[in-house]
């Protein structure tokens, strides 16, 4: 690929709509606030987006509200053309796409690419999926009845995103809402608006109806979120981010007793056994941890790496780590980029020094890099002492940690000491005990033997505190649909 320029930069950001997207129509917000979107690789302002307002949050519910009954009632075809259109948009903008999201995430280019490739398949299955939603037909045991069962549309959902995949987060909730019949709105993170406001353009370029999408960024996120929870008219709110800020929306969709789907966060375990594929552990632990600069749930955040082959495993992704290229993301070869602010930088700078006053050994980084943006050096820590922070914390940092461990009861036993249950991560040549951890992990995905789970077609969520539902594969329409049940009497009855 060329080397991105500073036309290609200002073509991207001037393309971007940065208004609030309600009923059909982009505009400003009610108060005419705005916000600054920013650049974490070197601190800049990209551009400026309208900051909504509790009213607008009501006024973009009205609008979902309104336009939900057409939207139910239009064919599954139709829906799903729309999704159609929408991937293979995504797909001829790809480029220009992953070039937004770098700038406003700081991840390197061609990880942006993959997310939009990834980010796009979610469309493109649930244009799929549109069509195929069915219910059943049965007689009951005492042969007295018929039971229907059938599947409509919630209704107006509320879709909650977070920073770390602008692009994916998003099409994973929007296309299967859409293409179940409900309208939605979006309210993005404030950190990274741009690439979903984005989406929302090629949406309606792929020929939505005004009102089936709204989207609605902010700096005031509860402030606008709140009064759609406590709003009956909305049926569903499905959230990805945080476990604290997870619960607490929890609490506030009790009260209309809400339907909720809520992805929130990880801290993955990662076992290499004694009788691995050491080349294939080495490649799986540096994706599972250092892509998307360690910002991602599914990110290995604890190696659990057997006595007999510790030294070799560190040994190796040590050597990796060393020659990473750590810059922009939108520079040539990078293959870290900046974390996304300065908290995020501190996180990981605490969690290593606390690990490292309880024993740890800092095998390669273990620092902040200096300015601008926000780095933080790619680091390997091994010997993590049991208690230490870092083992608790979701990282969100390139900070890979290794403990040893004994026999397989040890490394089920250090894996599950967590209120998370995300994914594991297992490399073995033991198909048996491959089998025996998918029944012992207490985890919603299991790698075995792979470094990346993500797939569109495949169910992606949560056991424990790290959620409830199921994004993506067939369950993931199914967040988006109410049964209902019919009972007939028998038709051959006297
Ligand atoms: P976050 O919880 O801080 O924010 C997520 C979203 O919620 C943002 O849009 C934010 O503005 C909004 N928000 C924050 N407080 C709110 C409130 N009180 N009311 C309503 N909305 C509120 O998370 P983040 O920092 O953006 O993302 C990182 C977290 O997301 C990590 O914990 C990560 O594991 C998790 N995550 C989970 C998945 C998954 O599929 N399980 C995927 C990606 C990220």
């Amino acid at each position: 690929m060329s080397p991105v320029t500073a036309a290609d930069r200002r073509r991207v950001l001037d393309a971007v709509p940065t208004g609030l997207f309600i009923g059909g129509s982009w505009g400003p917000a009610g108060d005419g606030g705005t916000f600054d979107v920013h650049d974490p690789a070197t601190g800049e302002v990209l551009v400026s987006v309208a900051d909504a307002t509790p009213e607008d949050g009501l006024r973009a519910l009205d609008a979902a509200v309104a336009a939900q009954a057409a939207w139910a009632a239009t064919a599954p075809r139709e829906r799903s053309e729309v999704l159609r259109r929408a991937f293979d948009l995504l797909r001829e903008r790809a480029d220009d796409l992953a070039l937004l999201m770098t700038l406003e995430m700081g991840k390197p280019l061609a990880e942006s690419r993959g997310e939009v490739a990834y980010g796009g398949e979610f469309v493109r299955w649930f244009s799929e999926e549109a069509v195929r939603v069915t219910g059943r037909y049965g007689t009951n045991p005492e042969g007295t009845g018929r039971t229907t069962v059938l599947h409509r549309p919630v209704g107006p959902c509320l879709l909650i995103t977070p920073w770390n995949f602008p692009l994916a987060m998003a099409t994973r909730k929007i296309a299967p809402a859409l293409a179940a019949g409900c309208t939605v709105v979006v309210k993005p993170a404030e950190q990274t608006p741009l690439t979903t406001l984005a989406f929302t353009a090629i949406l309606a370029e792929a020929g939505l109806p005004d009102g089936v999408v709204q989207i609605v960024p902010t700096t005031r996120a509860a402030d606008v979120t709140g009064p759609l929870i406590d709003d009956p008219r909305l049926r569903k709110l499905s959230f990805t981010g945080s476990t604290p800020v997870g619960s607490q929306l929890l609490r506030q969709a009790a009260t209309h007793v809400l339907r909720t789907s809520m992805e929130l966060g990880g801290n993955a375990p990662f076992l290499v056994f004694e009788d691995a594929d050491l080349d294939a552990a080495v490649t799986g632990a540096l994706q599972a941890k250092f892509r998307n600069v360690g910002q991602a749930c599914t990110a290995a955040n604890r190696f659990f790496v057997h006595e007999r082959v510790v030294d070799a495993f560190v040994d190796r992704v040590a050597e990796a780590v060393r020659g990473y290229r750590v810059g922009a993301g939108t520079d040539d070869g990078v293959d870290i980029g900046p974390l996304i602010d300065d908290r995020a930088v501190d996180k990981a700078a605490a969690l290593v020094d606390d690990a490292v006053r309880r024993g740890a050994e800092v095998v390669v980084g273990g620092e902040r890099l200096d300015g601008p943006g926000t780095f933080y050096a790619p680091t390997v820590v091994r010997d993590v002492a049991p208690g230490s922070e870092i083992l608790r914390t979701e990282i969100f940092g390139p900070v890979l940690t290794v403990v040893p461990f004994a026999d397989e009861d040890e490394a089920v036993r250090l894996a599950n000491d967590t209120e998370y249950g995300l994914v594991a991560y297992a490399f073995t040549r033991d198909r048996a005990r491959g089998q025996r951890l998918a029944e012992r992990l207490e985890t919603g995905m299991l790698g075995l033997d792979v470094g990346v789970v993500s797939n569109a077609s495949a169910p992606f969520g949560g056991v424990k505190e790290s959620g409830l539902g199921r994004e993506g594969g067939s369950e993931g329409i199914h967040e988006y649909l109410e049964t209902t049940y019919v009972m007939t009497p028998d038709p051959f009855g006297a």
